[in-house]
């Protein structure tokens, strides 16, 4: 049985909202809140809700450079100044108003997260808002302007924690976090996802191990288009467990993006909600049996903001919690997503997998590849 899990959120967090016309919506973690609190999995003893906080200038300072950090504040209060400098611009990175704060409290959000995990006596703690895996030290990049999941591991590093191992399945290479601790031998970060050959940002290939003291702290699963539940899981199973087993964390934490459906209009893989489940079913008992139970996760991508995003989260959060959903999804949940503009809506959190159409000799490659690599 796990411990105590806590779910992160509050209603201020979709303010972190690019505008009408970005692929990432923020109503998306609105409707996983309302999903999982229509199921009952926070009963408020054993798993419960608490809000997001903003995080400090000195925070996001562990990973960002204090010009940087001044920009996105300057920026987002309509100053004008040469912001592209610092990756903003039409397109991708838009300049929103309050995006300091809005961005500060996303990364706050997951340090409330990694907090409560660390100090606070919850076993799990899951912010489905974060997850902004590519945002760099000194520049926003695919829509992330603070690197939530990095500030939250720079700070374990800073209180007490002595290992830890980011697993990233966002169908987006998880470049952020690696680039941060390419040479720091306390983190290990693992990346599956599809292959920077054919997808955004371009890397992410089994030859980036870590440079430096570091060497070996980085290992990525590149996969090619169409890889589809089995031969995702298969590599999933083959190459990260056993890593984060001999890497002996004392946290692990994991970006959930689940950019890697089938029907996601960013990507081309084609996972289904099955391959969510056992990903969740295998990170958790990694959790328990490399890490102490000790396990931070945020969100990450995810452009199917009404049909997939949600179940997807619900499932991962009611893994963590252990609790068994009822596959039909509650009416009053649909009727909520109806409201906020969603239609063709599914009915369960199961569904039927796209036929596989797997790349079986570029997936069989790259294993081997790793095989040689890997100890
Ligand atoms: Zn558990
Ligand atoms: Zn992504």
């Amino acid at each position: 049985m796990s411990g105590r899990v806590l779910l992160v959120y509050s209603p201020d967090l979709v303010e972190y909202d690019h505008g009408p016309s970005h692929p990432l919506r923020p109503v998306r973690v609105k409707l996983t809140h309302d999903l999982i609190t229509h199921y009952g999995v926070v009963d408020g003893e054993r798993v419960e809700e608490r809000p997001a906080r903003v995080a400090s200038d000195a925070e996001l300072a562990l990973v960002h450079t204090g010009p940087y950090i001044e920009a996105v504040k300057r920026a987002g209060s309509g100053e004008s100044g040469e912001w592209w400098r610092y990756g903003f611009g039409p397109g991708d990175n838009p300049i929103f108003p309050h995006m300091h704060d809005a961005s500060a409290r996303v990364a706050g959000a997951s340090l409330v997260a990694a907090e409560s995990v660390v100090e606070g006596g919850f076993e799990h703690a899951f912010n489905p808002a974060g997850g902004l895996h590519h945002a760099m030290p000194e520049a926003a990049s695919g829509f992330c302007v603070y690197d939530d999941p990095a500030v939250a591991i720079a700070w374990m590093l800073d209180h007490g924690v002595e290992r830890v191992a980011y697993v990233d399945v966002d169908v987006h290479h998880g470049d952020g976090p690696q680039a941060i601790f390419y040479r720091d031998p306390r983190v290990l970060t693992i990346s599956i996802h599809e292959s920077g050959r054919y997808l955004f940002p371009g890397t992410g290939f089994t030859d980036e191990r870590g440079a430096g003291d570091g060497e070996g702290s980085a290992i990525n699963i590149p996969l090619p288009p169409y890889t589809s539940d089995e031969a995702w899981l298969g590599a999933f199973r083959e190459i990260v467990p056993p890593a984060v087993r001999r890497f002996s964390p004392d946290v692990l934490v994991t970006q959930l993006g689940c950019d890697t459906h089938h029907t996601d209009p960013l990507a081309h893989l084609a996972l289904s909600t099955r391959a969510y489940r056992e990903a969740a079913r295998v990170l958790h008992e990694l959790a328990h049996e490399a890490a102490g139970g000790r396990w931070v996760a945020t969100g990450g991508g995810g452009y199917q903001w009404a049909r997939v995003v949600p179940r997807a989260w619900t499932i991962y959060f009611a893994e963590m919690a252990e609790r068994e959903l009822p596959d039909e999804l509650p009416h009053g949940w649909l009727e909520l997503a109806q409201a906020e503009g969603a239609d063709s809506m599914p009915v369960t959190l199961s569904e039927e997998a796209p036929p596989a159409r797997d790349g079986g000799a570029e997936i069989e490659s790259v294993l081997s590849d790793l095989r040689g690599r890997l100890p």
